[in-house]
């Protein structure tokens, strides 16, 4: 393919990608979406397999177009990839798939981008960066290799039938941890679970989804996290029929929660003496949704169903009583870890100036400081919901306006303006 020129280029077709398309679309914007798999693949084969929507599938989608499935059930990851497949149909996204973006570097003495890919050169105005909020899988270097211990990431897991015989510790308990030790457990295996700092919403309360709670109390729009909760992940799930994360229901099936992991010496897992915090800083963010929650019920008059029983926790299992900080994992037979740590950005094909010394985007609500690059999918890219479907419709919706802004400017045509005006 020789060089071609195209007025923006989205790289990546995932949800984010596809979202800008729509907008640049609706714009009259001249535009390509390159996707080095498939549409949403990360969908299709990054995850476990049992994995399902958060969210459920009135809430957790696009604005025009809705679910083939129930709009209370929680779409399998499967039917989240098949509604976007649908999506870019819909929209005729221009989209091509299997080719990878490997250079974007700003034109020398000209505006505009050189955007090198496995498929030939393009030259553009303007780059859209839709790679995703979770790009590069961060493992803690906690267990050396020589501990002889298989350990992934939660990216890589699949199915407990991929892991081999014994206990598996999970690491992280936000969505992807505590869903994953779930799985394991009900399958069978020895699990422990090191629980970090959490929020846990109840899945419903006074018959409404948390999805819905977030949204009228207006916390998917809170422009940054509250001071203190930076690293504060969210622990939901939506498996089997969906229900309230709650790490006591764990432990009574058999997990056992541990703190934080913090070290291992000669065959040994230690554990910070945090998990009672932990659980307690949990169950206030549960509570206080809840306190907020009546509070908005009562305010608005609103003929919701009361639930006191939501408030009950239940007792505290042994291991919260009285917390294991060492676990020697021969002698517990853990022959797995499995790290639910989070995903760290990775924009190395992106060589220009719109990154910070610790290599972190600089930008405003997407925009970058480089002129012309745009971000779209950022966790807290404008607000909470920027990294989830329904929120990263609305950032791409922002920044095709601002593309619109400066395709403005260049229009203009200063003796044609002059002719104008003389003509007047
Ligand atoms: C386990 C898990 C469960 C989640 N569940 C939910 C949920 O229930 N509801 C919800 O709203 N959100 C959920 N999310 C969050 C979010 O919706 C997803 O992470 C989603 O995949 C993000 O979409 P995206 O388009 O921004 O990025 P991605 O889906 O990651 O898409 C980016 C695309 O860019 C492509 N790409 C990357 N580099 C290049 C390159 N150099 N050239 C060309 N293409 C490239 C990739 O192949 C990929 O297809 C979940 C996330 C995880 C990890």
């Amino acid at each position: 393919m020789s060089n071609q020129e195209i007025e923006v280029v989205v790289v990546g077709g995932g949800q984010a990608g596809l979202a800008m398309s729509e907008h640049l679309s609706e714009g009259g914007v001249p535009h390509v979406v390159l996707e080095r798999e498939r549409i949403a693949e990360r969908w299709r084969t990054g995850r476990w397999d049992s994995l399902v929507a958060n969210g459920p599938a009135w809430h957790d989608r696009f604005p025009s177009l809705e679910f083939a499935v129930d709009p209370d059930a929680f779409a399998t990851k499967d039917e989240v990839a098949d509604y976007f497949v649908t999506y870019a149909e819909k929209i005729d996204a221009p989209i091509r798939t299997g080719v990878e973006v490997t250079s974007v570097r700003r034109n020398e003495g000209r505006p505009g981008f050189r955007v090198e890919t496995s498929d030939g050169v393009y030259d553009a105005r303007y780059v859209v960066a839709a790679t995703g909020p979770f790009q590069r899988p961060v493992i803690p270097t906690v267990l050396p290799e020589s501990a002889g211990i298989h350990q992934i990431h939660s990216s890589s897991y699949r199915n407990p039938q991929g892991l081999p015989e014994g206990a598996v510790l999970v690491v992280g308990a936000g969505s992807s941890g505590v869903q994953i030790a779930d799985e394991l457990r009900r399958s069978g295996r020895q699990v422990y679970l090191a629980v970090g700092p959490h929020d846990r919403p109840p899945r419903s309360y006074r018959d409404r989804d948390f999805c819905w709670w977030l949204g009228v109390l207006g916390k998917w729009d809170m422009a940054a996290p509250p001071a203190g909760a930076e690293h504060v992940t969210i622990a939901v799930s939506g498996a089997h029929g969906g229900h309230t994360v709650n790490f006591r229901s764990l432990a009574a099936n058999g997990i056992t929660l541990l703190g934080r992991a913090a070290a291992h010496h000669d065959g040994t897992m230690h554990f910070s003496a945090d998990l009672r915090t932990n659980i307690a800083n949990g169950d206030a963010n549960y509570l206080g949704l809840l306190d907020e929650a009546d509070a908005y019920v009562a305010r608005n008059g609103l003929d919701l169903p009361e639930e006191p029983e939501a408030r009950v926790l239940g007792p505290d299992p042994e291991c919260l009583t009285n917390p294991i900080l060492e676990l020697d994992l021969a002698e517990a037979g853990v022959s797995s870890v499995i790290w639910a740590t989070g995903f760290a950005l990775d924009y190395g094909w992106l060589q220009v100036d719109a990154f910070d010394e610790a290599g972190r985007p600089k930008h405003q609500r997407g925009v970058s400081a480089e002129p012309g690059v745009y971000f779209l999918g950022l966790p807290w890219q404008s607000r909470r919901g920027s990294s989830f479907i329904w929120g990263v419709w609305h950032d791409a919706k922002y920044l095709a306006d601002q593309v619109k802004i400066q395709r403005g400017y260049l229009a203009y045509d200063h003796q044609a303006a002059a002719a104008a005006a003389g003509a007047a």
